[in-house]
């Protein structure tokens, strides 16, 4: 990417010595800024600056805060016009080599400028300028924490319930059943919301996961053995794909394989795809690794947190004071001085992809980083994705399994409930309903299952077939019940519009309007009338809005307080409840037909994963799954936990179609007010090659397809169309993105829409 300067028009009016004429001293300092031009400035400094270190600089009418990312021997405009550097953040280390050569990567493959890779990266207060202004802010952000942090009236004694709770587990004799140790805390409802962090152990993430830990850990198992042996023989950087089925003690691998790095004095970052995952194996981690890297070695960085409280993450790993940085994908980018290990659990989750600004995919750049540094990386998963699999197939990764459970001697039976011959009740089936009975009586647990979150997808009229949609978007609003006493109202999962339900329907008047189909308050609504005594507890978005109110929720789950749990996707993933017996699937079907090549991949792991929450702890765990498609091969296969099996038969699919894992692709998607604008643009790009010589014979090894609206075509008044390119040979789409990302912007169709390229998209 060519360095240039602030565009002259905007420096005429900036404040600052554009007087100052350069003289034979003058150092010179390239600067990668968040904006949306193709940097980096060069700046004028009194000495030298290392590469890494953030500044203060003028741009325009405003002050930004940028990355010095070189110190070039003359600017890339004419010096005159090169500005002075305001003032040198020197709060933090710089960011190493290996930091600005990950954002370097990640800009020239994702085709972004490299200021707004850099940049956005940083927790909020690194980056504003405002951080650094006025009286009380001067000093700077990291100054003001750390001087929150440092004196501690001793009198305020704080030492933390996980730190008691382990230290009482660790005195309890080994023969007793640790795991079994009643929760007696409470268990706290939410995490404060403050922006002065303490340094210390944070309040009791113990009782906020809410299962007990075992600070003695458990004897490996064969497999489990043999899968750390072969991850400590593991020399510089080789992908290792550890396949475990669920509940076959893959955190158990990752902390012993954490411990050797830890000892050998190097940082760990471990990523989850959930925040809501977090709080669990942060106390595991806390309970284990304490003992290796020293209390308070953990850090734990995610969107949840407040401003201040991901300062101290990012500062403590930065400065190499945290030793295990346990994050969500943002956490892939935290700045480590010392890292000798990355760990991506559930390294086939889809929230490891960014959907906006910068998209990019945390697992990969993850295995970009390990290689960059010549470390191991560990990624885990009961359903890899398609594209670690076959890695693993051509060995290029090295594969290691956990066949069996840890605890529990089986897996769950699956059985497929045919629906089509069968009187469905409010969506249960006789089958399910039994089955939820049944556990009940034993005092179990059962989780019923749909990825569909509200009342009901839609409300509509028996007269005249009018359905409830919203007026901003080409899509249905779905019927919520509201807060308060019986309130009802309609909302769009799109774009957030909010609409009271209309006494009658707005066509014809008939005041019989229905609620169609059902989401996950329908069900909850149904199973209360089917079992009154039950404890029944919804955990979806709309009930976990309030911060810190998912822990708090999925807290009573493991505390045994509730006996019916009601979820979306939310509860599918990672959490190892010890009491759930049943898995209820309701409506499976649905993601069975999606567009999108990768659907049946996507419900597959999705399956697994819901499956994998019944009877991690006892036998019998049992999952019925409702389907009017048993015979359709991703069911078959769920049958036997055949994830092998189905991913021979995806990818021999995927092969001979000419699919990724086989293609590279990338998606220009442009959004206008009409539709026929953004397909213009789309059209004109897709024509590029042919209308300039840039190309060359770039374009033989591409295939360019034809633009097409998007499925929900029109989101808040603004409609979508998208472009799909190929190759089957990544570096010449990368050359041909390159190139053409750079001439996007002088297309004419352009100034009429808002374009983004994404590289890897997962949805199309
Ligand atoms: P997953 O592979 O699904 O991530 P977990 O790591 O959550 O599985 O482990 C499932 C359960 O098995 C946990 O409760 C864990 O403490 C327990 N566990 C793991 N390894 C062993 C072992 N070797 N012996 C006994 N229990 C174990
Ligand atoms: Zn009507
Ligand atoms: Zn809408």
């Amino acid at each position: 990417m060519p360095p240039s300067a602030p565009p002259a028009d905007l420096l005429a009016d900036a404040p600052g010595e554009l007087a100052t004429t350069a003289t034979a001293h003058a150092v010179w300092v390239r600067v990668a800024l968040d904006v949306p031009l193709p940097g980096p400035f060069d700046y004028r400094a009194a000495a030298p600056l290392a590469a890494g270190l953030r500044v203060i600089v003028p741009f325009g009418r405003r002050r930004m805060v940028g990355v010095v990312v070189d110190n070039p021997a003359e600017p890339a405009v004419d010096p005159a016009q090169v500005k002075a550097i305001e003032r040198v953040l020197d709060d933090l280390p710089p960011f190493g080599a290996d930091w600005l050569r990950l954002a370097a990567f990640a800009a020239d493959y994702y085709q972004r400028p490299l200021g707004e890779v850099m940049l956005p990266a940083l927790p909020p207060p690194l980056r504003k300028v405002s951080a650094y202004e006025g009286q009380r802010s001067a000093s700077g952000p990291v100054a003001r924490m750390d001087q929150r942090a440092a004196p501690k009236p001793p009198k305020k004694k704080r030492t933390s319930k996980a730190a008691q709770a382990s230290a009482a587990q660790s005195a309890t004799p080994v023969d007793k059943p640790q795991t079994e140790t009643p929760q007696t805390d409470t268990p706290q409802t939410e995490t404060p919301q403050t922006d002065t962090p303490e340094i210390e152990t944070p309040a009791n993430p113990l009782a906020l996961a809410g299962a007990p830990v075992a600070a003695v850990p458990p004897v490996l198992n064969a497999d489990q053995q043999a899968a750390v042996d072969a991850i400590a023989a593991v020399q510089g950087f080789k992908p290792v794909l550890l396949h475990g089925v669920t509940g076959s003690g893959k955190t158990e691998v990752y902390l012993h394989a954490a411990e050797r790095v830890l000892a050998a004095g190097r940082q760990v970052l471990l990523m989850v795809p959930e925040i809501n995952l977090t709080p669990q194996l942060e106390a595991v981690l806390r309970a284990r690794l304490d003992t290796v890297a020293g209390p308070g070695a953990l850090a734990v960085l995610h969107s949840g947190l407040a401003d201040g409280e991901r300062l101290q993450a990012w500062a403590r790993a930065q400065r190499g004071q945290a030793r295990v940085l346990l994050g969500t994908r943002m956490s892939v980018f935290a700045a480590l001085p010392e890292l000798g290990l990355i760990i991506v659990d559930e390294e086939h989750d889809a929230s490891y992809k960014q959907q906006d600004g910068l998209r990019y995919s945390a697992r990969d750049l993850a295995i970009w980083r390990a290689h960059d540094l010549d470390i191991p990386v560990l990624l885990g998963s009961a359903t890899p994705s398609l594209e670690s699999w076959l890695h693993a197939e051509r060995g290029r990764y090295l594969r290691l399994t956990l066949a069996s459970r840890a605890k529990s001697s089986s897996l769950p039976a699956v059985r497929l409930v045919d629906t089509r011959r069968l009187v469905m009740k409010q969506g249960l089936s006789p089958q399910l309903t039994e089955a939820i009975g049944k556990r009940l009586e034993r005092g179990e647990q059962s989780l019923v299952f749909l990825n569909r979150r509200g009342y009901a997808p839609v409300l509509h009229c028996a007269s005249c077939a009018w359905v409830s949609h919203c007026p901003r978007c080409s899509a249905y609003t779905v019927l919520h019940r509201g807060p308060g006493a019986g309130g009802h109202l309609l909302a769009c999962h799109h774009c957030g519009f909010q609409a009271r339900v209309p006494r009658a329907c707005p066509e014809c008047g008939d005041q019989d309007l229905q609620p169609m189909g059902r989401g996950t308050q329908r069900v909850e609504e149904h199973l209360a009338e089917l079992f009154p005594g039950a404890r029944i507890l919804r955990i979806d978005a709309d009930s976990t809005r309030r911060k810190g109110s998912a822990q708090a929720l999925f807290a009573s789950v493991h505390a045994g307080e509730v006996d019916i749990l009601v979820g979306t996707q939310m509860v599918a993933k990672g959490h190892d409840f010890s009491r759930l017996g049943l898995v209820g699937v309701i409506n499976a079907d649905s993601m069975l037909f999606a567009h999108d090549f990768r659907a049946p991949e996507r419900l597959f792991a999705q399956l697994m994963q819901v499956a994998g929450r019944a009877g991690r702890h006892t036998e019998g765990g049992e999952v019925l799954i409702q389907t009017g498609y048993p015979e359709q091969a991703v069911y078959q296969a769920l049958l036997r936990h055949d994830y092998a099996g189905f991913a021979r038969h995806a990818l021999r699919e995927r092969e001979s179609t000419g699919l990724p894992p086989y293609a590279y692709q990338a998606l220009l998607t442009a959004e206008a007010r009409e539709l026929a604008q953004a397909l213009a643009f789309l059209q004109e790009a897709r024509a590029l090659p042919e209308s300039t010589g840039a190309f060359g014979t770039l374009v033989s090894t591409i295939t360019r397809y034809d633009p097409v609206p998007l499925r929900v075509v029109r989101v808040a008044n603004v409609e979508r169309a998208q472009l799909l390119v190929e190759s089957g040979h990544r570096p010449a789409l990368q050359a041909f993105l390159s190139t053409w990302s750079a001439l996007l912007p002088q297309l004419a169709s352009a100034s009429r829409v808002r374009w983004q390229l994404e590289v890897d998209p997962l949805e199309i």
